[in-house]
Order: structure tokens, then C-alpha cells, then sequence
């Protein structure tokens, strides 16, 4: 009965179940309670199994209408994860990969598709068979899909380390090559990044292939080494590595002035101590008030000299200043101004760091060079928003608020983050960043 139900009214039958199971009791009887518990993690595998076959479905009906209207013949299912992504909550690059496993799934893997449907296996442990045979040829792909159900060591009640370990046993047996194919692959992934983790530190991370990764970490073991055979030297072989890190890095001493700017944002009140709302460093994240004051104090011969570019002060509405430009590109103030505003891809959900400011409405479409007609985006998301019938358009917000509406006719609203100085009300009639009444803040 509940199948025909959902079946005859789709989204809105789907969601009816939703909160029939959030009208649900939890039962006395605990063999009950724990009885239910797996009968939801079975019914989360079906809603992922759905969920995949649903998406590869729409890129292909997607694709096939494009194609009858001649359009993007290349690549005509262009975007379709993407607002797959933004159905699932979900950043585009997740949306991307859901797509790639899906369809790899369903094509490739029909006995592990098959257990998901039936609770059997769960979307974890799905995704370890598609990433531990993604290498493969299809021929033997389709053999461990068929071997992990055949074999008697029963691999799904395994630990995910131990289902991930058979799949590799074997990959490797089955394509002793594909091991070439990995170390293609990590001259092709070799990457850097990182983060602020804290108010105090940034952390650094990244990979290597092998031989250049033991090449950068023999070179900082010898520094250690070099400086620790020196009388007096006091620092740990791990000081002396971080040291020696940053000197190759910059070519600077860390003793010596960094010569650098650091754009803090934040309520003009901050300074004054009238506010202890955290600060931003965009890009890097929040640090506290009290490390942001200390940062402006220091004076022209401190260890960090700094520029503070940005106060922001509209604190009612949590605008920036707007500014506009004839020019077609966006360049200068406005560009660091938007940067500012957008922090990360302004495509909701998406966790990319901004490398394009472009127009919300394209400039062939006679969109304008201002500050409300532009988003910072990642490169992808900047790339998406061409996609066939994806359309973008400003829209009248508490805060810079654009609509996109995708293919399948979804709109969905990117607001700009908060940013500091914007007064927040906390329930207890305070607001934020404030002390509270009758004093200063707790611990300080
Ligand atoms: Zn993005």
C-alpha cells in the first residue's frame, strides 16, 4: 500500500513518509528499539540506491533532450550533478562524485546495487567496492561485484577497513598493472593547501607522489640534523623542520619582519573594546576580538606588520559598501570588496575556495559590472552556471542574495555569509558580540 502511495504521488508521497517517521514512538520494549534502528539504516540504503538511480536517470534524459535540440553536443549532460548536488544538500564536487558512483553502480556493480536495495549493504560500504574497483576493467569489476557475494567470508559484515582490503586483494591479483595506473595518478593529484585551525595556527597539507615526497622530507631531515649538530641549538627537530620549511618557502628568516597585509573585517566597535565579536580573516577564517586588537596594535617594527584594509560598518543590514565599475571585468576594490562579502563559491553548499568574480547576469546578456551583479565562484561553479537553462539573477535580499534556477526548473537563493559587525540577536535578548549585562565577558 505505502509503495502505490508513494508511487502515485512522488516527492510529496516521499516526504509524507518522512514525517510519518518522525510521528513515530520510540517503543518500550528494547528489542523493538533496536529492531527499528535496523530498519532504518535498511531503509537508508533503499532511499541511496533510489537516490543514485534517480540521478543517473535524469543526466540521461537530461542529455538526450539537449541532444534533440542540437544542444551542447560535447558534453550535453553538462550540470545535471550539480543540481543533483543542490537537491542533496550537498557541494557540486560531492554532487559530481554521487553522479560518477551511481552510474558506475548501477551499470557496472548490479549485486552490490542489488544489496543496497534490499538493506543488505549500506551506501558506506557501496562506495568502498566503487572506489576499490573504479581502476579496474569492466570484466573484472563485474568479477568482484560477483566474488564479494560468492565468497564465504561473508565481506559485507566486515569492517569497512576489511571490506576496503579484500577489494584491493583482488584488484591486485586480477590487475597487477593498475598499480602503474595509481602512480600516474599521483603525479596527476600532487597538490597543496590549507587552513586556519585555530586563532593561533594555520596547518599546511598536501601529497606528493612518493619519490618527491620523501625527497621534500629527507631535505627537511637533514636541516634537523645540520642544526642540531650545532652547540646551543635548542629548538626540536620537528621546531627546526617547520623553521626550515618556511625559510625555503619564503626565502625569509623567521626572526626576520614578514612584509605582508592582512585584511581583517569587523565591527569598528571591536577596536574599542565596546565589542567582542570574532573577526574575520577572509579566507582563513575567524579569530577572536581580543587576537585582532593585539594584531592592530602591533606597532611598524613588530614581527607582523598590518594593514587593516577593511572595517566593515553597515551593521544593520551587513552590506558592504557597494561600489561600481565600467569596466567589464571586475578589478581593484570591488574585486577585494566582493571577495570579502562572498568568502567561499557563492553556489549554496559549495565549499570551493572563490577563483572567479563574474557577473550574476552575463555581460552578453547586458549584465552590468557592479557590485550586485557579481559572485565569487570556484572555478566549476563559474564554469556551471553557462550550462544550458541555468539561469541567474540578483535578487532583493537582507543580505546580497542572487536566485539560480537550474534545468529541471529548481530555484535555489545564494545569500552572502554574515559577516562581523552585522548585529545578530541571541535568544536571551543580547547581541552578539556584546558583553553581557552587567559586566565584561566571561574569562576576560
Ligand atoms: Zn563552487
Amino acid at each position: 500500500m505505502v509503495a502505490e502511495y508513494v508511487a502515485s504521488n512522488g516527492a510529496a508521497g516521499i516526504r509524507c513518509v518522512a514525517s510519518g517517521l518522525n510521528r513515530m514512538d520510540i517503543p518500550s520494549d528494547h528489542f523493538d528499539t533496536v529492531e527499528n534502528i535496523a530498519a532504518m539504516e535498511a531503509a537508508k540504503s533503499a532511499i541511496f540506491a533510489q537516490q543514485a538511480d534517480h540521478a543517473v536517470a535524469y543526466e540521461d534524459s537530461l542529455s538526450a533532450a539537449r541532444k534533440k535540440r542540437n544542444l551542447r553536443e560535447k558534453n550535453p549532460g553538462w550540470g545535471a550533478s550539480k543540481e543533483v548536488a543542490l537537491a542533496m544538500r550537498i557541494s557540486p564536487k560531492g554532487g559530481t562524485h554521487f553522479m560518477n558512483s551511481s552510474r558506475m553502480m548501477g551499470a557496472d556493480l548490479p549485486l552490490t546495487r542489488q544489496g543496497l536495495r534490499d538493506g543488505k549493504v549500506t551506501w558506506a560500504q557501496a562506495q568502498i567496492v566503487i572506489s576499490g574497483t573504479r581502476n579496474l576493467e569492466l570484466a573484472n569489476r563485474q568479477l568482484v561485484d560477483r566474488l564479494l557475494w560468492e565468497e564465504t567470508h561473508n565481506c559485507f559484515e566486515q569492517g569497512t577497513a576489511k571490506l576496503a582490503d579484500i577489494v584491493a586483494y583482488w584488484a591486485k591479483i586480477l590487475e597487477p598493472k593498475t598499480e602503474e595506473d595509481l602512480e600516474a595518478k599521483a603525479w596527476k593529484n600532487r597538490c597543496i593547501g590549507g587552513y586556519q585551525i585555530n586563532a593561533h595556527e594555520v596547518m599546511i597539507s598536501g601529497t606528493l607522489p612518493l619519490s618527491l615526497g620523501i625527497a621534500v622530507l629527507q631535505v627537511l631531515a637533514g636541516e634537523a640534523e645540520k642544526a642540531q649538530r650545532e652547540p646551543g641549538e635548542e629548538r626540536s627537530a620537528g621546531q627546526i623542520q617547520a623553521d626550515a620549511f618556511y625559510e625555503l618557502m619564503t626565502g625569509l628568516k623567521v626572526a626576520g619582519g614578514v612584509p605582508l597585509e592582512i585584511l581583517l573585517v569587523m565591527d569598528a566597535a571591536v577596536l574599542t573594546g565596546e565589542s567582542n565579536e570574532p573577526v574575520l580573516i577572509p579566507g582563513y577564517g575567524f579569530i577572536s576580538a581580543n587576537r585582532a586588537r593585539k594584531m592592530v596594535a602591533a606597532g611598524p617594527d613588530d614581527e607582523l606588520a598590518i594593514w587593516v584594509r577593511g572595517l566593515f560598518v553597515e551593521s544593520r543590514t551587513g552590506q558592504l559598501v557597494a561600489m561600481e565599475s565600467r569596466a567589464r571585468r571586475f578589478g581593484g576594490n570591488l574585486k577585494k570588496l566582493i571577495k570579502v562579502r562572498d568568502q567561499y563559491c557563492r553556489t549554496p553548499y559549495c565549499n570551493g575556495k572563490i577563483r572567479d568574480i563574474d557577473h550574476v547576469v552575463q555581460v552578453r546578456k547586458n549584465g552590468k559590472t557592479t557590485e550586485d551583479n557579481s559572485s565569487g565562484r570556484c572555478f566549476s561553479c563559474n564554469q556551471t552556471k553557462e550550462a544550458p537553462d541555468w539561469d541567474e539573477h540578483p535578487t532583493p535580499g537582507d543580505r546580497h542574495s542572487f536566485n539560480i534556477t537550474t534545468p529541471s526548473n529548481h530555484t535555489y537563493i545564494s545569500k552572502a555569509p554574515p559577516l562581523p559587525g552585522m548585529k545578530t540577536m541571541l535568544p536571551s535578548g543580547r547581541t552578539l558580540g556584546e558583553h553581557p549585562p552587567g559586566g565584561a565577558p566571561p574569562g576576560g
